[in-house]
């Protein structure tokens, strides 16, 4: 299980969910060369502990654990999944 980042952060990307992650799986952070380029953050599943802190800390209301994703927004776990299978060692 995991939590997936959805459409409502394309934009605002305010990176508050950033400072409550206790395993650092969201990203790209701003100090990373992706965040220039990346559209929205994404969270990685193969790290994410489903602790579900960021989930409050969101004003756009974008994160969901993954059993709770609105069917319109399922695709969302394979654009966050990919997001880190094609950056890792690139950010
Ligand atoms: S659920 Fe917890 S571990 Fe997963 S992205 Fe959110 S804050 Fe990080
Ligand atoms: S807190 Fe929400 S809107 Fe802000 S960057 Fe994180 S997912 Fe995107």
């Amino acid at each position: 299980m995991t939590h997936v980042i959805t459409q409502p952060c394309r934009g605002p990307r305010c990176a508050a969910c950033l400072a409550v992650c206790p395993v650092d799986c969201i990203g790209p952070t701003p100090a990373e060369p992706a965040w220039s380029r990346a559209a929205m953050l994404y969270i990685d599943p193969e790290l994410c502990i489903d602790c579900g802190l960021c989930v409050s800390e969101c004003p756009a209301k974008a994160i969901f654990p993954e059993y709770r994703l609105p069917s319109r927004w399922r695709m969302f776990m394979l654009i966050n999944a990919m997001f880190f299978c094609l950056t890792k060692n690139r950010r």
